[in-house]
């Protein structure tokens, strides 16, 4: 299952915009372990009771095929890391690409639907042509986060494929990041920090409010966690100080800034 996305060169005529080092796959060993609560396993009951299955039509190749879903409902949130949810014993990050299993198209759940025309024909093109170096696999129901990573990265190929915004480019980047961080591969969060905070940069200074989905303010926040995350202090000073003096923002953000701002002075 893993290695699906090892051998994408140059001969294959993508236009990633992206080096080839971010689809392929690549885990190290943890460096930190994680909490207790986090680690904390639920009954294989439990999981089951947490997903359900539903069939859906693939806009790009018409195929129809199984997709597991979440039953948001039943999660208990364990805690708020900034501004990523995490639950008692299961990661619904892991579901959060959708990804059809005859063509290989993928996206975040959300969009899967959404591809022009022109995209359906660069996509059917692309994925046929290549058919052998991405052909989709067969993720079982119950996934593991390793299995979520995979899936980010088929969604991350199709993004570029298609040209996707470059907002929903960041968001797979950002949520990567997230994952490696559960896994503990701080290399990887690392490498994946740096590529998210380009991207989501670069939707910053082009793209118009809200991108994908996200706020201004809630692009500050990431943008100066990404920027304390990779040593760059007053970059995120300068983006936690107009999340503090804004009087739209709402008042958990602003706490999270503060935090963050009081965190970085300390450290000095
Ligand atoms: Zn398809």
């Amino acid at each position: 299952m893993y290695g699906l996305l090892d051998n994408l060169n140059d001969d294959l005529g993508l236009e990633l915009d992206l080096p080839y080092q971010i689809f392929a796959t690549s885990f190290n060993e943890p460096e930190v372990m994680e909490d207790e609560e986090e680690t904390q396993e639920i009954s294989p009951e439990g999981v089951t009771a947490l997903l359900y299955t539903k069939e859906i039509e693939c806009p790009v190749c018409r195929a129809k095929f199984n997709h597991t879903l979440v039953r948001e409902s039943k999660l208990r949130l364990s805690h708020m890391e900034e501004l990523r949810p995490v639950y008692k014993g299961f990661e619904p990050l892991c579901y959060d690409v959708t990804m059809c299993t005859t063509c290989g198209y993928a996206t975040l759940k959300d969009r899967f639907d959404v591809v022009a025309e022109r995209q359906r024909e660069t996509l059917l093109t692309k994925l046929r042509f290549n058919y052998a170096n991405f052909m989709p696999a067969n993720f079982p129901v119950e996934m593991d986060i390793k299995m979520g990573v995979e899936r980010y990265k088929y969604a991350m190929l199709t993004a570029c494929m298609k040209k996707a915004s470059l907002g929903e480019k960041a968001m797979i980047l950002v949520k990567l990041s997230w994952l490696y961080k559960a896994l503990g591969d701080m290399t990887n969060t690392q490498l994946f920090t740096r590529h998210a905070n380009e991207v989501l940069t670069q939707a910053y200074q082009s793209e118009r409010f809200p991108i994908f989905g996200m706020s201004e303010s809630t692009v500050h926040f990431l943008l100066a966690r990404f920027a304390v995350d990779l040593n760059d202090h007053p970059t995120a000073l300068r983006f936690l100080s107009q999340i503090i003096v804004d009087k739209n923002v709402n008042s958990r953000l602003r706490d999270l800034a503060r935090n963050m701002k009081e965190e970085i002075n300390e450290s000095k």
